[in-house]
């Protein structure tokens, strides 16, 4: 089954602020790299963001790669090691872990799409909590 499009700010398949509620917000910047599977040089596709405030986030950046099978960037499971560690910003990469299939006979390809991200985190005052 195809998942439903889903406008909204939502992670872990639940209401942003139900999986993450210590977060007042979270802002997620990247570009993706789209491998072609003939080869060359990847397509990258800038300026993309989405953050909650904005009403706009997916816990699962959907990946760019026509015909991809369970892909997808997994930017919930990075909010969720942040979070942890309470750190406000991160940048790194992450890679499509899904795959390609051809029509029946031909081999399925891991998908190699990749995107850069920065994740920047507003984490909610709790009361009594001075500046840093
Ligand atoms: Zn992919």
């Amino acid at each position: 089954m195809a998942q439903r499009e889903t406008r909204g700010a939502t992670a872990f398949g639940k209401p942003f602020g139900t999986a993450f509620p210590q977060l007042a917000d979270a802002e997620v910047e990247w570009e993706e790299e789209a491998y072609t599977l003939s080869g060359g040089a990847p397509q990258v596709r800038q300026g993309l963001r989405m953050s909650v405030k904005e009403g706009y986030f997916q816990g699962t950046i959907r990946c760019g790669q026509a015909g991809c099978a369970g892909g997808g960037f997994e930017v919930e499971r990075i909010i969720q090691f942040m979070v942890q560690d309470a750190l406000e910003e991160r940048e790194g990469v992450l890679v499509c872990g899904g795959w390609i299939g051809g029509p029946e006979g031909e081999e399925a390809r891991p998908c190699v799409n990749a995107i850069r991200y920065r994740v920047r985190l507003t984490y909610r005052r709790r009361s009594g909590e001075g500046d840093a």
